[in-house]
């Protein structure tokens, strides 16, 4: 694990506690094959911090139900996820959300764009080279970026009162 990550853990800090993780049709479907629990999301209104799509124009008409609310993993006691233990994320590598997998890099619609400033990563001069010797790769996780995209804008496609407008 990255050194970092130990570090925010330690301080009871880490991006798997008190945050809002979106979680797509496709992560349901994944999470629940591999790990048959019920109830670990919910559906939540938009807060301040989401009212711009952190950016991205394609974000919340995306991601965002007939009555405003999206899809996000429940958290428990304390603000930790629902799968977070203490020896870290009880979900497989390959079915945690996209978006866990992608962070902390940031992105828009087009690609990447850069680390996000929540993480202390962020405050390395050389975060990409770190990120990148610690199994974090700019392939992988423009490669799950692309991939939540077109997740997202499936279900928008299936949603009729929204549509692809
Ligand atoms: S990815 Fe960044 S924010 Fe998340 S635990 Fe590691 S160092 Fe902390
Ligand atoms: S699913 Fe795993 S990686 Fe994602 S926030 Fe929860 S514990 Fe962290």
């Amino acid at each position: 694990m990255l050194l970092h990550c130990i570090e925010c853990a330690q301080r009871g800090q880490s991006c798997c506690r008190n945050v809002h993780i979106y979680l797509t049709r496709g992560d349901v479907d994944r999470i629940r094959q591999a790990h048959p629990v019920p109830d670990f999301y919910e559906l939540a209104p938009l807060t301040p911090d989401y009212e711009d799509g952190g950016g991205d124009p394609t974000w919340n008409p995306a991601i965002l139900d007939d009555t405003g609310r999206r899809r996000i993993m429940r958290q428990k006691e304390n603000g930790r996820c629902f799968f977070l233990t203490d020896t870290g994320c009880s979900l497989p590598s390959d079915v945690r959300p996209l978006l866990c997998r992608i962070f902390p890099y940031d992105f828009r619609e087009y690609g990447l764009c850069g680390i996000s400033t929540s993480c202390p990563v962020a405050d390395e001069s050389h975060w990409l080279h770190i990120l990148e010797a610690s199994e974090m790769k700019q392939s992988n996780a423009q490669t799950w970026v692309s991939q939540l995209y077109q997740e997202i804008k499936a279900e928008q496609l299936d949603r009729p009162s929204r549509g692809a407008a």
